[in-house]
């Protein structure tokens, strides 16, 4: 199903972008629980992570886990969280996340950064890729 994240994935839409591969797109989460908050969702419009293909899921989480390496390596944090949860966007994505307190993963803490904070982010994130 055509969300916001098939404009983004299109262009249409601009995005804070980490990581792209023929099959993802990992960019930063606009309304962040914690400043490095990541989205990988895949390109084709599959409402939930479940229904994927065997194949499809098992390479998001592959390149979920490439994201969260470059994301470690560059944001201060005990560990990278990773959550599917969410009711607001029909399109699978997987939720990275710094995290150094348990709140950072409760969906109800926000974090603000400028537009210029998250664009040097993401392009740190994206330099840390192997
Ligand atoms: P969920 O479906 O997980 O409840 O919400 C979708 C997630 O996508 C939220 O964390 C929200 O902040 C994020 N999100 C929604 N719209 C946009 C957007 O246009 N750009 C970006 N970068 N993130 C978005």
């Amino acid at each position: 199903m055509a969300s916001i994240f098939s404009k983004i994935i299109a262009g249409e839409i601009p995005c804070y972008r980490i990581a792209e591969d023929e099959k993802h797109l990992a960019f930063l989460d606009i309304n962040p629980n914690a400043e490095g908050h990541t989205l990988c969702i895949p390109k084709t419009e599959v409402d939930q992570l479940f229904d994927l293909s065997k194949e499809d899921y098992a390479a998001l989480m592959l390149f979920s886990r490439k994201v969260a390496q470059a994301l470690k390596k560059t944001v201060p944090c005990q560990r990278i969280a990773m959550s599917v949860i969410g009711l607001e966007v029909p399109h699978a994505h997987v939720h990275l996340i710094p995290l150094n307190a348990m709140e950072d993963v409760t969906f109800g803490k926000k974090v603000q950064l400028d537009p210029m904070a998250m664009q040097g982010l993401a392009k740190r994130i994206a330099e840390n890729l192997a």
